[in-house]
């Protein structure tokens, strides 16, 4: 029975629905989880999942859907691939928990050495592990301050760092996510994003030369704050859960031309653009930048949890206790991310690249037939299409943004919202051209369904 579900799973490559949504087994699931779950979790659409391959998953009725969310731009690798499993399957069965901070194992050491070696900038590097995307960044946070003797830090309008209440104090991308939390961590400032579409300063990309960091050297760093009491600037190369806005080179050139005059710690958050989603292993690669600390997670080990910081070997000086994680690290995850990164190296990041820009012309071809397209942009499989009411005025469609969400889940398209108006596009990496243009095909009837409930 699992062999022939299996098979037929890695042989789809096109949604297909068996029951309205949501089915029957759904619909109990969704019964039972709203007494027992933190209403704290935002689930757009009810897709109750039961199992998954390559970029397919099927839910417990048997509707089979085509996944552009890869839990959250996570099973980078796609859903249970074979080799992720072997490797998981192994470990477990040897070892599965030793505490990295007490004791040691070689694939902790190993993924590590690995790491180091794809991660931006030559310099000697070493890594700390936690578990997640926000472990990552308080690790950053903490590395910067105990670095560099300072506690100020500089994050970005927009930008999502996570949700524990160091993380969470650099966050700025919803309210919602800050609201009923404070007072959040002193010494944190924000500053404008430099979002392209929106441009803060009102320029144009063309000829610009990042003025948007204008208000940090001109502002921030002048009447707020003095530089030498600044420890880190900390910023996502792409911006993702704020809307999947690609920063321009020259706005990363220029912080860290910024941050290395003044002393201060640039850490880029790649915790949603790393791991070769991007076409390169990181995204900030695309500017040339070497930053000085990256956080990574998500796309690290195929969904098993691993959050990593990592940084240069002569800022990563903290001694025995300062730091570490009961979890972080673990030998199972350890085993998942070195395949994961083994193929991303060998096939995906590649495959990232071609199907991404595939993707991204054909959805710019529809901007042609859809008025509430109003940008789409992205690297690699990591793509944003921005809807609007109108594009002069570039008013936000939110409700129009959610319908189309929820009118591609009805066809068989699992999608997630970024940011107030925006759609992400981020599938597994092994996705194929063709899934592609399905996606397309049928975001394409979706924007129809709702161009029309809404005028
Ligand atoms: N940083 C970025 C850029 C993210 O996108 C996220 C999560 O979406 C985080 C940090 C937090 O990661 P996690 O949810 O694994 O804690």
């Amino acid at each position: 029975m699992e062999k022939t579900e299996s098979a037929i799973m890695s042989e789809t490559k096109l949604p297909i629905l068996m029951t309205p949504l949501p089915g029957p087994r759904a619909k109990a699931v969704i019964a039972r989880d709203s007494q027992w779950i933190s209403p704290s979790y935002t689930r757009g659409y009810p897709m109750v999942a039961k199992s998954g391959r390559g970029a397919m998953v099927e839910d417990l009725d048997g509707n089979v859907f085509l996944d552009f969310a890869a839990g959250i731009a996570v099973v980078s690798t796609g859903h249970c691939h074979p080799r992720v499993v072997e490797a998981i399957q192994k470990q477990a069965a040897e070892l599965i928990h030793i505490s990295g901070t007490d004791f040691y194992y070689p694939n902790m050491v190993e993924f590590a050495e690995r790491l180091a070696t794809v991660a931006p900038g030559k310099e000697p590097k070493k890594v700390y592990f936690g578990n997640s995307g926000t472990e990552a960044i308080e690790a950053a946070i903490k590395l910067a301050r105990y670095h560099t003797r300072r506690d100020k830090i500089i994050a970005f309008h927009g930008c999502f760092h996570g949700r524990t209440l160091g993380a969470l104090s650099l966050t700025a991308s919803k309210a919602v996510q800050r609201r009923g939390f404070g007072p959040m961590m002193p010494g944190v400032y924000h500053a404008p994003y430099a979002d392209c579409y929106r441009c803060p300063v009102g320029l144009t990309p063309h000829g610009c030369a990042a003025e948007c960091l204008g208000f940090i050297e001109n502002e921030l760093l002048v009447h707020l704050v003095s530089p030498d009491e600044v420890a880190a600037i900390v910023v996502e190369p792409i911006q993702g859960e704020g809307g999947y806005v690609v920063a321009p080179d020259q706005f990363l050139q220029r912080l860290r031309e910024l941050t290395r005059n003044h002393g201060m710690v640039l850490v880029a958050d790649e915790v949603q653009s790393g791991m070769g989603r991007t076409g390169r292993m990181f995204a900030i690669e695309f500017s040339g930048v070497e930053p000085d600390a990256v956080a990574i997670a998500k796309g690290i080990a195929s969904g098993l949890p691993l959050g990593v910081a990592i940084a240069r070997a002569d800022l990563m000086t903290w001694p025995p206790g300062a730091h570490a994680s009961t979890f972080g690290g673990n030998p199972v995850s350890c085993a998942a991310a070195v395949v994961t990164l083994r193929l991303i190296q060998d096939s995906l990041m590649a495959n990232a690249a071609d199907v991404g820009g595939h993707l991204i012309a054909g959805l710019r071809a529809l901007a042609d037939k859809h008025l509430l397209i109003g940008d789409v942009r992205g690297r690699g499989l990591m793509v944003g299409v921005e809807l609007v009411r109108d594009r002069r005025t570039k008013e936000r469609a939110g409700r129009e943004r959610d319908a189309a969400v929820l009118a591609a889940f009805n066809r068989g398209l699992l999608l997630l919202g970024a940011g107030v108006n925006v759609i992400r596009f981020s599938p597994p990496l092994v996705l194929t051209r063709a899934q592609a243009d399905t996606a397309i095909a049928v975001f394409d009837e979706a924007l129809t369904e709702v161009e029309r409930a809404f005028q």
